[in-house]
């Protein structure tokens, strides 16, 4: 039995040798192939052998960097310092500290302006980088700062709403950082404004009304984002005139008085306190005083429709000022002659004269001269009244033409369409009808 275990236990040693030889072979395969993987992830290449290789952890572990956020004109600048091997970045943003992060772009530039905001909102904004290989690394870097609480647009001022031949014209001053406008209106003040049109100009006209229609206007400024706007403007609302006023272009002069029956069927309203005017040119007053008091202005009215009875009063009441003032009789009456027209000869007995003064000009003078046009209020008129549909009746140096001496405070209605075209050129009443 001996020489048989003998025999068998020598076997058995050479089994072992050559397992372990096998065994020591198999090792060193196993750190070349260790060393391989080591490398191909250090190069960061995969290939397909390596495939059933499982994967370590991604070494990629970028270094700490850096995000700025900063708001510039109507956006937020978000930026950062990068990591190498980064392709791209995807940028993320969370509306409040506790909203979730929402993908709102791509870049391979290391800044993304996000011009997508609202005011007064928090935002806060994380980027990853994605490595050329298109997996995204899972590095989220937290702004720590809010941001976001952008100044709110400027509310834009309405400065005039007027009727023209070809519709409402509305106009407005610039806001700011604005890209555009965005025009509202309503048929009553208080609401019910509706978007009729947007526009990058500074005014709008509305070619939708009905002659004599009543409407409202409001207009609001815009940001890059349609859906951000600026609060409403103030409303201004017009009585629509899609025609022009042919009615008001009529002479009236001491050579050329009122027709007999001219002022039967004239309606008459007020434009301020008492003073009124012919109710189809009311409401261009009215406008007018309210854009020469929105853009700081002052205003009083002196004078507007005068009965002939009235107008007869005025000079009468000039005479008395006068011979109290210590003229004769005769120098009075020659003296108010000149001043006041005779009743039907006057545009005031038409209701279609206003004399307008500064509030105050009473307080340092005892009659209105020239040198109301050396006011503030003066010259906006001068430069405004066409707009509504006025002119200054008797300019400067256009006496022996209009037969009245220079009347800065004195505006007639003629119509839009005509009192642009006088405006531009230049002429008086008498000049331009003769030219035309
Ligand atoms: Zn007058």
């Amino acid at each position: 039995m001996l020489p048989l275990r003998k025999g068998k236990s020598e076997k058995m040693k050479r089994i072992l040798i050559a397992v372990m030889a096998v065994v020591m072979c198999a090792f060193s395969a196993f750190q070349a192939a260790a060393e391989t993987v080591e490398q191909f992830e250090e190069s960061g290449a995969q290939t397909k052998e390596n495939q059933d290789i499982p994967p370590k952890p991604p070494k990629r572990t970028p270094p700490p960097w850096e995000l700025t956020i900063s708001e510039a004109d109507s956006a937020i600048v978000v930026s950062w310092s990068g990591i190498r091997q980064a392709d791209s970045y995807y940028i993320y943003r969370a509306e409040t500290a506790n909203d979730s992060l929402k993908l709102i772009g791509k870049t391979q530039a290391r800044r993304f302006v996000d011009s997508d905001i609202r005011a007064n909102r928090l935002y806060q904004y994380a980027v990853s980088a994605i490595a050329d290989d298109g997996d995204e690394t899972t590095v989220l870097r937290r702004s720590e700062k809010k941001f976001g609480a952008l100044n709110a647009l400027e509310t834009p001022v309405l400065s005039a709403v007027a009727p023209s031949p070809g519709g409402n014209v509305i106009e407005w001053q610039s806001v700011n950082a604005a890209y555009d406008y965005s025009v509202h209106k309503s048929t009553h003040s208080d609401g019910g404004f509706k978007p009729i049109g947007t526009t990058r100009e500074l005014s709008f006209t509305d070619n939708t009304v009905e002659n004599g229609e009543i409407v409202y206007y409001a207009v609001r400024a815009r940001l890059f984002a349609p859906e951000y706007m600026s609060r409403g403007s103030n409303v201004m609302s017009v009585r629509s005139h899609r025609a022009d006023n042919q009615w008001a272009y009529l002479l009236i002069s001491k050579a050329q008085p009122l027709p007999e029956n001219y002022l039967k069927g004239i309606k008459f309203e007020p434009v301020r306190d008492d003073f009124r005017m012919d109710s189809r040119c009311a409401e261009y007053a009215r406008q007018m005083l309210a854009a020469g008091t929105s853009a700081g202005g002052r205003f009083s009215v002196l004078s507007a429709y005068r009965s002939p009875e009235q107008q007869q009063r005025a000079i009468d009441n000039q005479f008395r000022f006068l011979r109290g003032k210590g003229h004769s009789h005769e120098d009075a009456l020659a003296l108010t002659l000149s001043e006041i027209l005779p009743p039907g000869a006057s545009e005031h007995n038409a209701g279609l004269a206003i004399d307008i003064t500064t509030t105050n000009w009473y307080d340092y003078n005892d009659d209105i001269t020239p040198a109301f046009a050396n006011t503030w209020e003066a010259q906006w008129l001068a430069a405004n009244a066409h707009r509504f549909g006025f002119i200054l009746r008797y300019p400067d140096g256009k006496e022996d033409i209009t037969g009245i001496t220079f009347e800065p405070w004195h505006f007639r209605f003629v119509g839009l369409y005509t009192a642009k075209q006088i405006k531009n050129s230049g002429l008086t009443l008498e000049e331009f009808m003769a030219d035309n």
